[in-house]
């Protein structure tokens, strides 16, 4: 019986079991729905699928990959890149495929947990680390009619690579950070492409440049990372010391709508109106270009009905189309409204959450001992890499094991004053931030406008008070 059970192989749950067995745990399983790892690096295939975070920052610091093609490395890179740690530090064969969680039920007269697969299997761990991130569960708009379109339609993260969009009249609904990655290589296939944005994002030119040979030589790649995490950090400025020094930020966008779109009406139309920063800014050479083919169109207008062949907007517009792709995101805030998890005295996750998602250091729970939310709550970033924040998580949840043993305890968890204290503090920086007060909506923010999803700082200022779990604001029992 594996005393830990891990959920996911994506970048979180590899960590997670990476650092287990550098710290000589053995005794865990990593249950993966897949039939591969990368959690999303295995599940988003679209064309033109890369990272958005340079790579030598988008991996693990104790694993820099000196065989980068690209700054920004493409999806099956990343996927081998994870493969190969999984298998360099001896993991893989803690990896159960094909197997997925369906409940988490605390037993209180084991002081373990119940956890049931889909299957009906039963595992009886003495804990559970969550590593199934926030970008899993696809987020499709609810459109009167949709049902009974008679194309083709796929989400952007279940791309269907049997449907061959040459000469196909494709619609696009959503312009975020996946849009605007598969749009430019759906432009070049399909004889029409409509694009429909409901909310212009800020872009900034992405120096998505080759790795040059020099980057194998020893050495490099660890004082390129230092570089990249610093000048990623300098993003922060804005939001963390004073929303005056995002000018250059915006400077930059604007610069590249200057340079790549030169009609003044689709200039209008993607230039947003809302602060920069205040959603994802995003990274990309060939979406205005793309913008600007003439067999695209860029529809600004609402949609309102989509009929068996058509999507039609607000303004009555019948758009015909083969195919909807919808790049309209994931469920974050409420991804975890199906969450299965029950803590001690029946408790529901959701009960423990009626006032929204909350969690001590985005990592543990009152009323759910040992149980550890990798990516939890208020983890997200927008400027750097997550990849640090679960490095930074996964040493506190190693540090809450080491409290364990050391005390002779069987289970840990946060003092409910400890946690709303840490989030008290969260929050009142997150609700001067520009996420609240930079005029978009954003799913960072849940329905009563409160951000659940940003780390509001600096990520160092994560890692000095986040690494180590406080003794006395733990409980052992
Ligand atoms: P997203 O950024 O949330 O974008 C969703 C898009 O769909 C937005 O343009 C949104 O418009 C639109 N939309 C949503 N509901 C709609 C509706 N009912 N009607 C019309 N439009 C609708 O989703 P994503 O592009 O899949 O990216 C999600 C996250 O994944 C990113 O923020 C990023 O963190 C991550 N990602 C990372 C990479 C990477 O390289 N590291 C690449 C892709 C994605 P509004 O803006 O108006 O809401």
């Amino acid at each position: 019986m594996s005393q830990i059970v891990i959920i996911g192989a994506g970048f979180a749950g590899l960590c997670m079991g990476i650092q287990l067995r550098k710290a000589g745990y053995d005794d865990f399983v990593i249950l993966e729905k897949d039939e591969d790892l990368g959690g999303t690096w295995w599940e988003n295939t679209y064309p033109g699928c890369a990272c958005d975070v340079p790579s030598p920052m988008y991996s693990y610091s104790f694993e820099l990959n000196p065989d980068w093609s690209r700054l920004f490395a493409p999806q099956p890179e990343i996927q081998h890149y994870l493969a190969h740690c999984a298998e360099k530090y001896g993991i893989t064969g803690h990896i159960r495929f094909g197997v997925e969680v369906d409940t988490l039920e605390y037993d209180e007269q084991a002081l373990r947990w119940t956890v049931t697969t889909t299957e009906g299997e039963e595992l009886k761990p003495r804990a559970v680390v969550s590593g199934v991130g926030a970008l899993h569960v696809p987020s499709y708009p609810e459109i009167p009619g949709m049902e009974a379109f008679e194309g083709r339609v796929f989400h952007s993260a279940r791309w269907d690579h049997s449907y061959d969009l040459r000469g196909k009249r494709v619609a696009v609904i959503g312009t975020g950070a996946s849009a605007i990655q598969f749009v430019p290589e759906v432009a070049k296939e399909a004889s029409r492409l409509t694009v429909f944005q409901r909310t212009p994002n800020w872009i900034q030119a992405k120096p998505d440049i080759e790795m040059p040979a020099a980057f194998k030589l020893p050495g490099v790649p660890r004082v390129v990372r230092d570089a990249v995490y610093w000048v990623l950090e300098a993003r922060a400025v804005g939001f963390a010391v004073d929303p005056r020094l995002s000018g250059l930020q915006k400077w930059m966008a604007m610069r590249q709508i200057k340079k790549q779109v030169k009609d003044p009406e689709l200039r209008a139309k993607v230039t947003p109106d809302y602060t920069i920063g205040c959603k994802r800014i995003l990274l990309s050479n060939d979406w205005y270009p793309a913008l600007t083919r003439d067999n695209v169109d860029l529809v600004t207008d609402g949609v309102a009905e989509i009929r068996p062949n058509s999507v039609v907007t607000t303004e009555g517009e019948e758009v015909e189309a083969d195919a909807i792709i919808y790049g309209t995101g994931f469920k974050v805030v409420d991804a975890m409204d199906h969450w299965k998890i029950t803590g001690r005295g029946g408790q529901k996750i959701q009960e423990a959450w009626a006032d929204g998602i909350v969690a001590h250091h985005g990592t543990t729970l009152p009323g759910f001992p040992n149980l550890f939310l990798l990516l939890g709550p208020n983890t997200g970033l927008g400027h750097n890499s997550v990849v640090f924040m679960i490095e930074v998580q996964v040493a506190h949840i190693l540090s809450c094991l080491r409290m364990l043993s050391e005390n002779k305890a069987t289970t840990i968890e946060p003092r409910a004053e400890a946690m709303l204290a840490y989030n008290e503090r969260l929050q009142k920086r997150l609700r001067k931030a520009v996420w609240n007060e930079g005029g978009c909506s954003s799913w960072y923010l849940d329905a009563e406008g409160v951000n659940r999803t940003l780390w509001p700082g600096f990520t160092f200022e994560f890692w000095a008070g986040s690494r180590k779990a406080k003794p006395e604001e733990y409980i052992l029992g």
